[in-house]
């Protein structure tokens, strides 16, 4: 088994409230097309909707799976075995527009409906405009017939709960929690490995075919928790922070002054993905450039790393 550190390059998405910061901010761009846009860069995926690849050493050029083949399953780390496919997907998202506001399905409902698992997600907002906002739940517990009239009216947002949202937030949105991402909002997205969104409502937009997107109302109102959200996290200060942890995932933001170590174990593999500056990640046999949305996927085994420069990093594991 390989176990040396590689860096991903993303698959993008281009819906129709995306931004061009991951173009000029991130310096994202496209092999085989010219985008002017782009909604979401998938990081770390291995869904079959937009897969990462190996952006450079021997395995360069192999989608993650194909990478997770040839080097060896056991590269996941032993926490994988329990899941049928790999279980995580990381993001940046660039909302230049309001998303719609949806909800996600729980494992048991989406593994039944939609033959894969459902979403729990989390965001850290890397960067906000004044102002901006997003809707995380309920603002007060209801009832499927408030929800399903608020819907008929077009007055959902009216009981969802508003957040203002600034740099350096976290929010944590369990599977059935209906939410929607504000236009402004730049935000590094770690959730489980899924595809199943249920739009509920889309501010009556078209798409550039002049085209309504489809809703999934009925579905919704059977997945959507109907009870007041629970409070968003707050998150300490410190060069290692544990922002979120659930069934599913843990994530920390590692700040790096100059110097750090971190570790990874057999259990998991570790997902890096540099929200700010630059820097280096060093290891036995060499060493990969770090700088703004680059994606690093570090093999499951016992071992240890040295980050250099100046940087701030999110880093997922598998629970
Ligand atoms: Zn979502």
């Amino acid at each position: 088994m390989d176990h040396t550190p590689i860096k991903l390059s993303p698959a993008f998405k281009d819906y129709i409230w995306g931004g061009d910061k991951l173009i000029k901010e991130f310096g994202k761009k496209s092999d085989s097309e010219k985008m002017e846009k782009i909604a979401e860069s998938w990081e770390l995926s291995a869904h079959k909707d937009g897969e990462s690849k190996v952006a450079d050493g021997p395995f360069k050029g192999l989608t993650l799976s194909e990478y997770i083949s040839a080097a060896g399953k056991d590269v996941l780390g032993s926490r994988s075995l329990k899941y049928s496919y790999f279980p995580l997907l990381i993001k940046l998202i660039d909302a230049k527009a309001d998303l719609s506001v949806q909800v996600h399905p729980d494992d048991e409902y989406a593994l039944t409906h939609e033959g894969e698992y459902g979403k729990t997600e989390m965001w850290y907002i890397i960067d906000c405009e004044e102002g901006a906002s997003l809707y995380y739940g309920f603002e007060r517990d209801i009832t499927k017939e408030e929800y399903e009239k608020a819907i008929e009216d077009g007055k959902l947002c009216d009981l969802l709960r508003k957040v203002d949202v600034k740099k350096g937030d976290v929010f944590f949105i369990p599977a059935k929690t209906v939410h929607a991402i504000g236009a402004g909002l730049f935000i590094c997205e770690i959730q489980q490995n899924s595809n199943t969104t249920y739009r509920v409502f889309d501010y009556n937009r078209r798409d550039k075919n002049g085209n309504l997107r489809p809703l999934h109302i009925e579905k919704a109102l059977e997945v959507s928790s109907l009870k007041r959200s629970s409070d968003p996290l707050h998150t300490d200060k410190g060069d290692d922070v544990l922002l979120a942890e659930c069934e599913y995932f843990s994530v920390r933001k590692l700040t790096v002054n100059n110097e750090a170590v971190i570790s990874s174990d057999t259990e998991s593999f570790v997902s890096l993905l540099v929200t700010e500056g630059t820097g280096k990640l060093i290891y036995n046999n060499g060493e990969i450039s770090l700088s703004k949305g680059d994606s690093i996927f570090i093999p499951a085994a016992d071992a240890e790393y040295k980050l250099i420069g100046q940087c701030e990093l999110i880093a997922s594991k598998v629970n």
